[in-house]
């Protein structure tokens, strides 16, 4: 059988991957700043792979191998948004003789007995000796005479070798292997997504990151409440957000001392809604700081109490920052969905208790009434314990290459 996704020919030798671009293709004058960013977000990608050179033309992407294999970064592109589909290709000598030769090299190899052919040619470079109908039927007869017996299928052939002359060569592909659609990250802004170790906000983080947003990870621990375990299962979902980036920077902001004091201070009816005020507040600051335009968070309707209509709405009364929920009206199983294709599934299952499971409330109001959280909040240093949070933060950059990121704290960067 044909190779399919992911297993590429290996007998191939590949010499670059023509990548084509998605949705980019409409955005008019920011059509250029569109294509350098994802041709940092490919370079990002594939940072393992410092010897493959990006050419980011107009219409297509090179990515020139150099002699890396192929087959990782096959595995790799199909992450990168903005990527509509791509074709590994084979250069090869802008010659007839050589091009007839590499044709018949390829099918051969790829034939495995039965799939039916097409040659499809485009001439590109017009000074080349035949035009594009009289490759298909030279290139197309040289088929027939390297593999007797094999069928030609001008619609829906099993084999569409595609051959096109350029100015620097000739380029032979056959596989078009679906991309993953979307915006290239950060070419919508940046913005502050509230990742705890649950199953939702990584899929919401992904969602947000498939339409172009660069994504943070603001995740509160309150040790020793909480453990190590869990802001290590934090991490480590932002590690398997980082693929579709290249590095994402995750921030720890200190809960403890707000959550005691929630506890301390107010009827547990209403620890959950002050505590995701204050939470909100926080990752609000923190956007200012880091230069964020949105927030984003995995709430899904009704799925728990902090998560009704008339919850958002006390909740989200602390800020005017417009907050992306990607998952909100998406039922359980289409969020766990998401989660295993993206393979956060497994790890966000793992039973290490977060802050809010911890500080959970056995009656949480599921319609908290906005005057009590005023007066309860009256009663708490809200600035005071804002900015000490804030002061405290860790901040720390993912990135996929290394499964256990730098651990060093980068507050030089922060302000
Ligand atoms: P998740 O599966 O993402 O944990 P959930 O269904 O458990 O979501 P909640 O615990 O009510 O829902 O949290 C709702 C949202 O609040 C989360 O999706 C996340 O965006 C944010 N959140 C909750 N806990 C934390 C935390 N410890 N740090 C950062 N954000 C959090
Ligand atoms: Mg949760």
């Amino acid at each position: 059988m044909l190779p399919t996704k992911g297993e590429t020919n290996v007998n191939l030798n590949y010499t670059e991957i023509m990548v084509r671009y998605g949705e980019l293709s409409t955005k008019g004058k920011n059509r250029r700043s569109f294509i350098m960013r994802l041709a940092e977000n490919v370079k990002g990608a594939l940072s393992a792979h410092p010897e493959i050179t990006v050419k980011a033309d107009r219409d297509r992407m090179h990515l020139y191998l150099n002699g890396a294999e192929a087959a990782p970064i096959i595995e790799k592109l199909p992450k990168v948004f903005g990527i509509q589909n791509f074709s590994p290709s084979i250069r090869v000598e802008k010659d007839l003789d050589v091009i007839i030769a590499a044709v018949q090299d390829v099918m051969k190899k790829i034939y495995t007995g039965s799939e039916t052919f097409k040659i499809t040619a485009k001439r590109s470079d017009h000074d080349f000796i035949q035009n594009s109908d009289e490759l298909n039927q030279t290139l197309g007869a040289a088929v027939f005479r390297a593999i007797p017996g094999i069928k030609a299928q001008m619609k829906k052939p099993d084999i569409n070798l595609r051959v096109e002359i350029r100015a620097n060569g000739a380029y032979l592909s056959y596989e078009t292997i679906q991309g993953a659609g979307g915006l290239p990250v950060g070419t919508s802004g940046r913005g502050m997504l509230m990742l705890s170790g649950g199953i939702d906000s990584p899929v919401a983080g992904y969602l947000a990151m498939k339409r172009g947003v660069e994504i943070e990870a603001v995740h509160f621990a309150s040790p020793p409440y909480t453990s190590e375990q869990a802001l290590q299962k934090a991490k480590d979902l932002t590690t398997k957000l980082t693929p579709y980036v290249g590095q994402i920077q995750f921030i720890e902001v200190p809960f403890t001392e707000i959550q005691e004091e929630i506890k301390r201070s107010v009827p547990q009816g209403y620890w959950m809604t002050l505590t995701r005020r204050f939470m909100l507040r926080i990752t609000d600051e923190i956007r200012q700081l880091r230069r964020g335009l949105v927030i984003i968070n995995g709430e899904s309707l009704g799925q728990v109490a902090s998560q009704t209509l008339q919850s958002m709405v006390a909740i989200n009364e602390v800020t005017a920052t417009p907050i992306i929920r990607p998952v909100v009206t998406m039922d359980k199983l289409e969020i766990i969905d998401i989660a295993q294709a993206i393979d956060t599934f497994q790890l966000a299952i793992q039973p290490f208790e977060d802050c809010c499971t911890i500080f959970a409330p056995p009656q949480p109001k599921t319609r908290p009434n906005l005057e009590k959280v005023h007066y309860y909040e009256a009663r708490l240093d809200v600035e005071g314990m804002i900015a000490r949070a804030v002061a405290g933060i860790k901040i720390e950059a993912i990135s996929p290459v290394s499964e256990n990121a730098d651990t060093a704290a980068e507050f030089a960067d922060l302000l």
